[in-house]
């Protein structure tokens, strides 16, 4: 049972994408909404307002990059990136306080406490180069290379369960055998962004420590579990990260908006038992990072149901059959197994 702090920064209502856009305010204000009069005393919240510095975002991201968002503070109208990623006045504010809270998520999550970085904008898929995909800056990666750089941490483990493969992050770190990304996410021929085949191994140093699970349409929890127990788990014991960065993710709920996987609301409460069991069982701390998730209604339960595996006792639940997994799954598992074997003893 470990107690769960949800920060969230202060102006990350006020950025937008423009009007009927999906990835909206709306999102933090029913998740705050929840938070204001839940009764969990493990499950607190705040804010903080301090923006990351140029310098803390430049571990990663180019300057041009820095530059083209900070051109866009106080500006009236919007800045398209591309045809789903905006900024309005308050998008480099939000993206900077984003950044400066996935520090302080990595940093200051113990064993006695998680730091959940309720933020918006996301950042999974924001490249060195390029914001993308409603993403600004790219938070866990930069949180990730931050506590590197400063030998908080000698390995993490990224686990990034969004139905939408974060290829930013991939990207970012797949020379880097400190960092092992693991993503399971919705099949890239049929989802965003296109890429997070199961061949996307890693380079250079880095091969063998990224792995890519795309799902087949309609995939559950099940299938995720399957994933879990015969390759990632194995794999994240030998590996043996200090802490693990989860790139939270909750469009993989049956009914999101803009999903194609079918996770149940009882799911992402599985998903949250397998990963406090891999954090307890490696005696190593937990820190969370928002990234997408649309079904506004839906969504402070779904996060509750995540959160709530995490710091409450409820060891019994653990065990849950795997048999209703896709044969797709079983297919892809087989053929990561024999891309990592070389890598890995799977
Ligand atoms: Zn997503």
């Amino acid at each position: 049972m470990v107690p769960i702090h949800f920060l969230l920064n202060t102006e990350g209502k006020k950025h937008s994408n423009g009007t009927f856009h999906p990835e909206s305010a709306q999102r933090i204000e029913v998740v705050e909404s929840w938070l204001s009069t839940q009764s969990n005393p493990n499950i607190t919240y705040g804010y903080n307002n301090i923006e990351a510095s140029r310098e803390d975002i430049e571990i990663i991201h180019s300057s041009n990059h820095y530059d083209l968002i900070k051109k866009t503070k106080g500006i009236d109208q919007y800045f398209r990136f591309d045809a789903d990623t905006s900024a309005n006045g308050y998008t480099f504010q939000a993206a900077t306080q984003a950044v400066e809270i996935g520090k302080i998520a990595i940093t200051q999550s113990n064993l006695s406490k998680s730091i959940f970085a309720l933020v918006r904008p996301p950042g999974h898929h924001a490249t060195q180069t390029t914001p993308m995909g409603f993403c600004i800056f790219n938070n866990i990666a930069i949180a990730t290379q931050y506590a590197l750089n400063r030998s908080l941490y000698k390995r993490i483990a990224i686990i990034d369960f969004d139905q939408h493969f974060g290829n930013g992050t991939a990207y970012i770190h797949e020379h880097n055998p400190s960092v092992l990304y693991i993503s399971t996410h919705a099949d890239p021929r049929m989802a965003y962004p296109g890429t997070g085949f199961v061949e996307e191994i890693g380079k250079g140093d880095g091969r063998g420590f990224s792995i890519c699970i795309p799902l087949g349409y309609r995939a559950t929890e099940f299938d995720i579990s399957l994933a879990f127990q015969r390759l990632l788990t194995p794999i994240l014991f030998q590996f043996k990260p200090e802490i693990l960065a989860i790139s939270a993710g909750f469009d993989g709920y049956e009914r999101d908006p803009i999903g194609i996987l079918g996770i149940s609301l009882e799911g992402f409460g599985l998903i949250g038992q397998i990963l406090q069991s891999i954090a307890l069982d490696l005696e190593i701390p937990v820190a969370h990072f928002l990234e997408g998730g649309y079904n506004i209604k839906m969504f402070p339960l779904l996060i509750s149901t995540y959160v709530q595996s995490f710091c409450s006792n409820n060891d019994n639940k653990k065990d849950k059959i795997i048999e209703q997994a896709q044969d797709q799954t079983i297919l892809t598992l087989k053929k990561a197994q024999t891309l990592l074997k070389d890598f890995w003893e799977i």
